[in-house]
């Protein structure tokens, strides 16, 4: 027998597949909808001004390339520490907070996932219904039990609070939680910050541990209104997991760039948790790469580029938002009577549109409308050029 004889074929990424059946689709028509990635009007992925500013003066500055800290840029971490927690946060001071530069949000995951497996290997791990698809796997790879907490309500199409509390009431003591802080894939649907301030209340009533997952910072509401929930958090003072990603905040996609930041009871306990995540981290990638990492540093430390990121930033949201009610208001226009009103109060890149498979199906083939059979469709891949043509497919297969 060879070594690989028994290796069975894994399942297709469904995401991943959708994406090779749209770009063999020869339709000029042909709108893809699956992605997970922010486009502009002109269906491109942008290079933010800000960012290309820091990549003109890095390249200038002509500057060497040795390794990296183990924990990555001294001042990537704090720019992405301030933003999750801000400036002045009262558990800094005590020493309490520690971040890692990570390879994007999932790198983040994984490294937290990995150091939890070694301190609370027991623990079981739970994840909304539905959640990012990523979550489920890789908080099994890591040797996890993975579970479901109730969050979409398919008939409102919006949150099933009830049932989310209920589910976290039923959850052991020790259990990692893992909760989107903002913008939640792939529904759109967050709880709003009065239930917020319920569930952290049970999370502490619970001692639970919470893993804040924040991948959209910024396309919410605003930076620091997408912070919120994290500071709701944070003013406990329990400790806790936070993975966030400038993956889409700075369209650096392939760069890599994102963090993991942990919150402890102590100084003391930073050190020791300090030393042991580095060893996980040593133990993976040794160390993070320096260019994505260094943009974001000079642009989040620079208060001319932050400002200008800032900007551009607000501009991809409001593009979104603007999308969103055109979408709404062209499948009326295409006379669908169906209310699409709740695709107004949906966050982030993402809408649960309430598609069912079947209609996902004919939208594909029969416009060339790509979605996911989930009904997702990402709010961010529409445009002024293809939003009429997309309203007109749906509403033909309502
Ligand atoms: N968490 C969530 C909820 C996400 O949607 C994503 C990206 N799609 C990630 C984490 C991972 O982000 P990154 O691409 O930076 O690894």
């Amino acid at each position: 027998t060879t070594l690989f004889e028994s290796v069975e074929l894994a399942p297709r990424d469904p995401i991943l597949g959708l994406n090779e059946q749209y770009n063999a689709d020869t339709r000029s028509s042909k709108v893809n909808l699956g992605v997970g990635v922010y486009y502009d009007d002109e269906g491109r992925i942008p290079l933010l001004k800000a960012v290309h500013k820091a990549e003109v003066a890095r390249i200038e500055a002509a500057a060497a390339r040795g390794y990296l800290p183990i924990e990555g840029l001294k001042n990537y971490n704090k720019g992405a520490q301030e933003l999750l927690l801000g400036k002045e946060s009262p558990l800094t001071k005590e020493g309490r907070t520690l971040t890692f530069q990570a390879l994007g949000g999932t790198g983040a995951l994984k490294i937290g996932a990995d150091f939890l497996k070694q301190i609370t290997p027991d623990s079981k791990v739970f994840i909304s219904n539905p959640s990012w698809e990523n979550h489920r796997a890789l908080f099994e790879r890591a040797g996890f039990t993975v579970e479901n907490y109730t969050y979409y309500d398919a008939a409102s199409h919006g949150l099933d609070f009830e049932g989310m509390l209920a589910s976290f009431k039923n959850m052991p003591a020790k259990s990692i939680v893992v909760l989107h802080a903002c913008c939640h894939n792939p529904t759109g649907v967050d709880p709003t910050l009065e239930q917020w301030k319920q569930i952290v209340q049970l999370v502490q009533e619970k001692d639970l541990i919470p893993f804040l997952d924040i991948a959209y910072q910024g396309f919410g509401d605003g930076l620091e209104e997408d912070a919120k929930v994290v500071r709701l958090f944070a003013d406990l003072g329990i400790s806790m997991f936070i993975s966030s990603s400038f993956s889409k905040s700075f369209s650096l996609y392939g760069e890599r760039v994102g963090a993991l930041t942990l919150i402890t009871s102590s100084a003391d306990e930073s050190t020791r948790v300090l030393s042991q995540v580095k060893r996980v981290i040593r133990t993976n990638y040794s160390n993070p790469p320096t260019h994505g990492g260094t943009i974001v540093s000079s642009v989040l430390n620079s208060p001319e580029l932050f400002s200008l990121w800032e900007e551009e930033l607000s501009g991809m949201r409001n593009r979104i938002r603007n999308m969103r009610q055109q979408l709404v208001a062209k499948l009326k226009e295409h006379g669908v009577t169906q209310n699409f009103d709740f695709v107004l109060s949906q966050r982030g890149m993402f809408s649960y549109s309430g598609l069912t498979s079947d209609q996902v199906d004919r939208l594909r083939n029969e416009h060339g409308v790509y979605a996911v059979s989930s009904g997702r469709i990402c709010v961010a891949a529409l445009n002024s050029r293809n939003i009429d043509y997309v309203a007109k497919a749906i509403a033909q297969v309502l």
